[in-house]
C-alpha cells in the first residue's frame, strides 16, 4: 500500500502549484531522483518546474556513509531518471536499486569529465614519501580489489569482542527479508586479509551448518546456513563468545539490507558493536574506487554534469526539450563566470601562498583546477584516525610553510583540526563545503553559493 501512497500526493501537489501559476503545462513534472544535495541543485536548475525532485541525501549529509531508508527506495521505483555522482561515490546505490522497483533510466553525471585517479589525489603533492615500488604496489591492490567481483562473500568485519553473548539480527524491511537465507563464517582472526582465504573455502564448501531463529553461532571452522524465519519481523541468531579477542565475520550478502530500525550486530546490553574492519569500507572515502569521486569541486567539471543531467532529461521529456536546453545553456553560462571568478582569486594569492589545510581530502579537483595545494590529516578517510606521524609532519609543514590558516568542514569532525590549529598558532580560516549543500539559509545552499563561499574564504584567510 505505501509505496502507492508515497508519490502520489507528492505529484499531484506539483501538478497544482502548475495550474496556479499563469504557465500551464499540458503533463505533469516527471519524477526523478538524484543522490545527495549537490547533484539535486544542479538537476534543479536544469529541470526547473518540469521535474518532480527527490533528493536522497539532503543538506549537511554525507553522502559516503548514507544508509538508504524504505521511502528511498519508494521515491527510486517511481522515478523516471535517476541522477548518480558516479566514481563510486555512492557505494550505496546499487543495492538501493536492487531493493526497489526502479525501471527509468540512471544517469552518471560524471560521465565524460577526465577523473583523477586516486593515486594521483593520495599523493597531495607531497612527493617526499613516494617512490616508484610503492605506487606500483597501490595499483597491484587496486586491482586485486577490482577483479574481486567472484567473491563467496560480500561483506566481511572485524569485530573486537570480550566475552560474552551478542545478538545478530536480520529485519524484514518493507515486509520481507532481502534474502530468504544467508551464509556467513565466523573465525577468531586479527584481519580480514588473514581469514579470507579460510574463509572463502568454507563458504564454497556443502558441509554447511543449519541454524534457525534464536539459534546460538560461535567462531568455528564451518559455514553457517541461516535461515529466517518468514513468520517473524526479525531473526535473530545469538553469537557466544568465549575468548577476548578479534573475530572476523564473512557474510553472503550485506547484512546492511537487513536493518530496519537497528543495526545487526549488538552486545548483551542491546548497544551496536562496530567493526574495526570491513570490507567494502564504509568509510568516508571507499578506497576500492579507483577515482577521486569529488568532481564537482571543479566548476569547469560541472559544466559536463549539467550538459549530461540535460541530455538525460530532454531524452525522458522531450515535449520540455527548448526548456531543458534554455536553462542549461543559461546556467552553463553561470558555470563559466563562476570559474574565472575563482580562477582571478586563486591566481592572486601570492605563490607562496596556496597550502590549503583541512580535515580530509575532498578537494583534488579544485587543486588541479585552480593551482592549489591541500594538505589532509586524515587523508581520504574520515574514519580512519589520522596518523600521530602524519599529524606531526603536518604541523612542521605548517611551521616551516608559515601556513596561516587551517580550514574545518561541515561533514567531518572537526576536533583534529582544532588541535592542530591550537598547536601551531594557524587560525581556523573558515568552514569548506566539501561534500554537501547548507540548509537554505546557510551560505552555501546552491552549489554556485557553496563554491563562492569555499573560494572566498580561502582567498581571504590564505591572502590576508
Ligand atoms: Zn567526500
Amino acid at each position: 500500500m505505501r509505496p502507492i501512497t508515497f508519490l502520489k500526493p507528492v505529484v499531484a501537489g506539483f501538478a497544482l502549484m502548475l495550474a496556479a501559476s499563469s504557465f500551464v503545462h499540458a503533463k505533469d513534472p516527471i519524477p526523478v531522483v538524484s543522490t545527495f544535495s549537490i547533484l539535486g541543485d544542479l538537476v534543479k536548475q536544469v529541470g526547473g518546474n518540469h521535474i518532480a525532485l527527490t533528493t536522497l541525501v539532503g543538506h549537511d549529509g554525507d553522502a559516503h556513509v548514507y544508509k538508504p531508508t524504505p521511502a528511498d527506495a519508494r521515491a527510486v521505483s517511481a522515478a523516471k531518471v535517476l541522477f548518480v555522482n558516479g566514481l563510486e561515490f555512492e557505494g550505496w546505490i546499487d543495492r538501493l536499486v536492487d531493493a526497489s522497483d526502479f525501471r527509468g533510466s540512471r544517469i552518471v553525471a560524471t560521465e565524460g569529465i577526465a577523473a583523477i585517479p586516486f593515486e594521483e589525489a593520495d599523493e597531495h603533492g607531497n612527493d617526499s614519501h613516494k617512490d616508484d615500488d610503492h605506487a606500483k604496489h597501490k595499483d597491484d591492490d587496486h586491482d586485486k580489489h577490482k577483479s574481486e567481483g567472484g567473491h563467496e562473500f560480500e561483506w566481511a568485519g572485524v569485530f573486537e569482542l570480550s566475552p560474552g553473548t551478542y545478538k545478530w539480527s536480520f529485519a524484514k524491511v518493507d515486509g520481507k527479508y532481502a534474502d530468504p537465507g544467508m551464509k556467513m563464517v565466523i573465525l577468531k582472526s586479527d584481519g580480514i586479509e588473514t581469514a579470507e582465504e579460510k574463509a572463502e573455502g568454507l563458504l564454497k564448501s556443502e558441509d554447511l551448518v543449519s541454524r534457525d531463529h534464536n539459534d546460538v553461532l560461535v567462531a568455528q571452522d564451518k559455514a553457517y546456513a541461516l535461515n529466517f524465519d518468514a513468520t517473524k519481523d526479525m531473526t535473530v541468531f545469538s553469537v557466544n563468545i568465549d575468548k577476548a579477542g578479534k573475530y572476523a565475520f564473512f557474510t553472503g550478502h550485506m547484512p546492511f539490507e537487513f536493518e530496519a530500525n537497528e543495526h545487526f550486530f549488538k552486545n548483551v546490553t542491546g548497544k551496536d558493536v562496530e567493526p574495526v574492519e570491513q570490507e567494502p569500507e564504509a568509510g568516508h572515502h571507499h578506497h576500492h574506487g579507483a577515482f577521486d569521486p569529488h568532481a564537482w569541486q571543479s566548476a569547469e567539471n560541472v559544466v559536463t554534469y549539467i550538459t549530461n543531467i540535460a541530455a538525460a532529461l530532454v531524452k525522458a521529456d522531450p515535449a520540455n526539450t527548448t526548456a531543458y536546453i534554455k536553462n542549461r545553456d543559461a546556467y552553463v553560462a553561470k558555470l563559466r563566470a563562476l570559474d574565472a571568478d575563482i580562477m582571478a582569486r586563486m591566481n592572486a594569492l601570492p605563490e607562496n601562498k596556496r597550502t590549503v589545510v583541512t580535515s580530509h581530502d575532498a578537494f583534488g579537483y579544485f587543486a588541479k583546477r585552480y593551482g592549489l595545494k591541500f594538505e589532509a590529516p586524515q587523508g581520504m578517510s574520515t574514519e580512519s584516525e589520522a596518523s600521530a606521524k602524519d599529524v606531526a609532519t603536518l604541523i612542521n609543514q605548517i611551521r616551516k610553510e608559515k601556513i596561516s590558516a587551517v580550514f574545518v568542514e561541515t561533514i567531518t569532525d572537526n576536533r583534529l583540526m582544532e588541535q592542530i590549529s591550537r598547536e601551531t598558532g594557524a587560525k581556523i580560516g573558515g568552514t569548506l563545503y566539501s561534500d554537501a549543500l547548507s540548509g537554505p539559509k546557510g551560505p552555501a545552499s546552491t552549489y554556485l553559493d557553496m563554491m563562492r563561499h569555499n573560494a572566498l574564504a580561502i582567498s581571504k584567510s590564505l591572502g590576508s
